[in-house]
């Protein structure tokens, strides 16, 4: 099909039938039609490719369509593909295993969903069911998800707003700032969610030591701990879980994103024996998903660690990560106009610029460069890259050429604009 045509009938059926105003802020972002993905690199409509510096926000740390995740996947297509529940499950068991030794001391047992929004649903359900209390302490700029629990606790108000009234009483403190969260949490205090590492809020680092003083303060008061690894979990980080920085370990810990792959969608949250004994004790079947826990998701996801862990990606994370870091500071420096500050662990990068309408021109002419980013959802003036973990260091420099040669020309636009 002629490429324009194939565009011009996406986007027609995307204003008719799916999302008018998507459609228009995609394009006129300047992205096409996502046509082809292999390795770091995307290719639409037009032919043009893109390295992925956006990376699914997160989801695809081994790149698109690695070699061995769709190996697994085909091979577990001519056996088994979703189960039929009334069975036991290999994969679900051996994926569980495998999870329960990788992740922090005392996260020992896994539910399986298939997103980061349902595990982190389903973590603040086994917190109310464990304390038999019903309020949290969230933070402000956090992102957990868009079904109603999950946003009930998602700290940005445009989100919220048209779907009020939401779960009552959750608590918003400032991230990073352990004092206030310290004065939030309490007796009635179901849990405290937080990210590890802010990703929608924009790439946010929080002190050291913040995740320890959450951890007192919950343990003081009987409150359970989530920390929400949708996106820093799984070598993002520099670490293979972002809460290993503070040495913590907290009581459930969604993760999905990366989890299948990049090929499958796969989210679990993994918790202690308190909380598994406390939910599912009384009733084995007091939280199911259909499609959770499915032999082609676990496939991809045994899969991935496997090849996460083999290939030390969570090493090449921290060091690469590191690198790009520094570069990406030396580009700020030649443009201190724009860019107020560089910041982040591992390869998860983030550009903040001095004024908020700067995001979305540097991004068109990142684009035109043949780098694809976005901003920050919760924080516009934030560009976030999270390329693959296993980009090579001949494409970071082109990303960090790239960036470079953006900044330059959206400073010639907005002299133009004066
Ligand atoms: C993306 C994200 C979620 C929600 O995951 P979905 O799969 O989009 O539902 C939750 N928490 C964090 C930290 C995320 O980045």
């Amino acid at each position: 099909m002629d490429p324009d045509k194939l565009f011009e009938d996406v986007f027609e059926k995307y204003c008719a039938h799916f999302n008018p105003g998507l459609a228009r802020l995609v394009t006129f972002a300047g992205f096409g039609i996502e046509m082809e993905a292999e390795g770091c690199i995307i290719t639409d409509h037009e032919g043009r490719r893109f390295i992925d510096c956006l990376g699914g926000y997160g989801t695809f740390a081994l790149g698109h369509r690695h070699p061995k995740v769709v190996e697994a996947v085909k091979r577990q297509l001519d056996s088994l593909a979703l189960s039929g529940k009334a069975f036991l499950t290999k994969q679900v068991a051996d994926l569980a295993a495998k999870l329960a030794e990788i992740t922090p001391e005392g996260l020992e047992y896994c539910f399986f969903c298939n997103s980061g929004t349902e595990a982190v649903e389903a973590a603040l359900k086994f917190a109310k069911a464990t304390t038999g209390r019903s309020r949290f302490v969230s933070t402000e700029g956090s992102y957990h998800g868009k079904t109603i629990g999950a946003l009930s606790v998602t700290g940005r108000e445009k989100y919220r707003k048209p779907f009020e009234p939401l779960l009552p009483g959750v608590a918003f403190v400032p991230y990073g700032d352990a004092a206030a969260a310290v004065a939030a949490i309490d007796d009635k205090t179901a849990a405290m969610i937080v990210e590890p590492v802010q990703g929608e809020g924009g790439i946010i680092v929080p002190p050291d030591g913040y995740l320890r003083e959450l951890r007192k303060a919950c343990d003081a008061h009987g409150a359970l701990l989530i920390a929400d690894e949708v996106q820093s979990g799984l070598g993002r980080s520099g670490y293979l879980f972002a809460c290993e920085h503070d040495g913590i370990s907290p009581d459930l810990m969604p993760l999905a994103k990366s989890l299948g792959g990049g090929v499958m969608p796969l989210g679990v949250v993994i918790g202690t024996q308190a909380v598994w004994d406390a939910v599912f004790g009384p009733n084995p079947l007091a939280h199911t998903s259909t499609f959770g826990g499915n032999a082609l998701a676990c496939a991809a996801g045994l899969a991935a660690l496997e090849v996460l862990l083999s290939e030390n990606l969570t090493e090449r994370s921290r060091v690469l990560g590191a690198k790009m870091k520094a570069a990406f500071e030396e580009v700020a420096r030649r443009h201190a106009d724009l860019v107020l500050e560089v910041r982040g662990r591992g390869l998860m990068i983030g550009v903040e610029f001095r004024m908020d309408e700067v995001g979305e021109i540097v991004v068109a002419q990142l684009m035109k460069h043949g780098v694809c980013v976005a901003y920050a959802l919760n924080n516009p003036r934030v560009l976030r890259f999270e390329p693959p973990l296993i980009i090579g260091e001949d494409l970071v420099a082109q990303v960090v050429e790239a960036l470079d040669s953006a900044l330059s020309e959206t400073e010639s636009l907005l002299a133009e604009l004066v």
